[in-house]
């Protein structure tokens, strides 16, 4: 089983993540993405884009800017609500995060507590400071965004770094529907940063104090919730769920979609939406079925504004179980009213002559904690090697290529197999150091899913091997054919079936 600190390990080593600001000690909550992070990354977004914007023609990506108004978050609750219960020690001032302290010790979750009852609870359980064991003596709620001053002098103005790239949609949207086809649903998707003043960074990329979202935010009328054009596509498929009602039991239920709306009361516009994400985890990124499920919040875990949500889960072994990576949120028409109210501009739209203030459903993912994800999920350590076995897709590179030995016109041919393969769009690495056993090594502890040798055949026969990092099997294919076979393998083809 592996443990968080490997992860961190394998990452600073090989270069995907480490802590920012690291030469002057480093800053709690910031982190660096090195070479193949940023790869890693990337992969992971374009599928989300790609996989997200396909769902409706009407769906965009924006980019708003990362410091908004004052007002934004003013009327968003941010500025009021956007916050978190502190404990602090009576004798030395150390300060955790109260529901925090409380689950590590009694293995339950505390979101939503009111800060007196968790105060009574630390106070019951005997828990005292986790620094100098002193009294926790307060217990009080702490705001989490990062004001900013902008400008200077008469001109200066407090503008926020966003705390969410939600409400980045939420202030667009009236001018969206006017630039684009003016129908519902209307979906933007935004893929950003967001901020958030932590009060205790943990677990690296889980807890940060700057991170990445991938958010879709759909617009939609709500007289339409109870339907979904496409549910028909939906409604036999199975989701992974875990119903309040089921926390007892700890049991996940696999219903239909049909079943979901049936049993728990979901609207069909909800449910589809879950299948979609569902299927972006299972068919997308192939991660295994049994470590996904939806989790649904209870009244008190949930934002007051959230009618339904259930979260993404995923079941990580360094984290001691299933971990929240993102979010099915239906938030009515909280957001648009309450930038109507204090911008005092209409957030209607109208529809066929009828006014309509559009409903949001979110998808909300943390980009982060899903690439820590998928890292945790890749690590296997087998009798003589460490391998990342990401899914192929998302590996950070497509192939490596080795030339077998540094002589002899293998490295031309080599290099002739690279520039064939950039040419065709895969993103590939080169590697001549080393012995060839060496080099597959290297390749298989950062996750690339086929190394491609040239040898001595390869010049007589112009091919070359392909070799599967997960079977270590390898294949001969011929040069020309290779574009076609690699695209077909990184689709999750056997190897075998590929012989050319
Ligand atoms: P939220 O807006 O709180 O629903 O967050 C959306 C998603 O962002 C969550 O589901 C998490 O996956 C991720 N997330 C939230 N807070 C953090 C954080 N401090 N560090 C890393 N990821 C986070």
């Amino acid at each position: 089983m592996v443990s968080s600190d490997q992860l961190i390990e394998i990452a600073k080593r090989r270069g995907f993540f480490w802590q920012g600001s690291a030469i002057y000690g480093s800053l709690a909550g910031f982190f660096d993405y090195a070479h193949l992070g940023v790869f890693l990354k990337r992969r992971w977004e374009t599928l989300w884009r790609k996989y997200f914007l396909g769902l409706d023609e009407n769906y965009y990506e924006i980019q708003p800017s990362l410091i908004m108004h004052e007002n934004v978050f003013k009327a968003s609750g941010h500025l009021e609500s956007f916050a978190d219960p502190v404990a602090k020690c009576g004798k030395c001032g150390n300060a955790e995060r109260a529901d925090h302290i409380l689950e590590d010790v009694l293995k339950e979750n505390f979101e939503g507590v009111s800060v007196e009852d968790l105060l009574n609870l630390i106070k019951k359980h005997g828990i005292k400071c986790g620094k100098c064991k002193g009294e926790i003596t307060e217990v009080r709620q702490f705001n989490m965004m990062f004001p900013l001053k902008l400008g200077v002098g008469k001109q200066e103005k407090t503008g926020y770094l966003t705390g969410e790239t939600a409400q980045g949609a939420y202030v667009n949207f009236k001018q969206m529907f006017e630039v684009c086809r003016k129908k519902l649903p209307l979906g933007l998707a935004i893929i950003g940063k967001a901020f958030r003043n932590e009060i205790a960074p943990r677990n690296a990329l889980i807890r940060m104090r700057e991170l990445t979202q991938a958010e879709l935010q759909i617009f939609f009328d709500p007289d339409t919730i109870e339907e979904h054009p496409n549910f028909k596509d939906v409604e036999n498929y199975k989701l992974q769920l875990f119903p309040f009602s089921n926390r007892q039991s700890n049991k996940i239920e696999e219903l239909t979609c049909k079943q979901a709306v049936e049993k728990l009361k979901l609207p069909k516009f909800y449910v589809y939406h879950l299948a979609k994400v569902q299927q972006f985890y299972l068919d997308v990124l192939k991660l295994p079925r049994e470590k996904f499920r939806f989790k649904q919040l209870s009244d008190e875990e949930k934002a007051f504004y959230n009618k339904f949500h259930w979260d993404m889960e995923l079941n990580l072994d360094s984290l001691g179980g299933w971990k929240e990576i993102g979010g099915v949120h239906y938030r009515t028409d909280h957001d648009l009213k309450g930038h109507q109210k204090t911008s005092s501009q209409s957030m209607e739209i109208s529809l066929e002559g009828k006014k309509v203030l559009p409903h949001v459903l979110e998808l909300s993912f943390g980009v982060d904690r899903n690439l820590y994800s998928l890292l945790e999920l890749a690590y296997t350590e087998e009798k003589d090697r460490t391998v990342l076995k990401f899914p192929r897709a998302v590996s950070p590179f497509d192939a490596g290529i080795f030339p077998l030995v540094n002589k002899d016109g293998l490295q031309e041919k080599a290099k002739q197999v690279q520039q064939l393969l950039e040419e065709h769009g895969f993103v590939v690495f080169y590697d001549d150091g080393g012995s060839i056993g060496r080099r597959y090594r290297r390749i298989d502890e950062i996750g690339v899913a086929a190394g491609l040798t040239i040898d001595y055949d390869s010049l007589k026969q112009d091919d070359a091997t392909i070799r599967d990092r997960d079977s270590m099997k390898q294949i001969r294919v011929k040069i020309k054919d290779l574009p076609q076979i690699l695209r077909k393998f990184l689709q999750g083809e056997e190897l075998e079936k590929l012989k050319s």
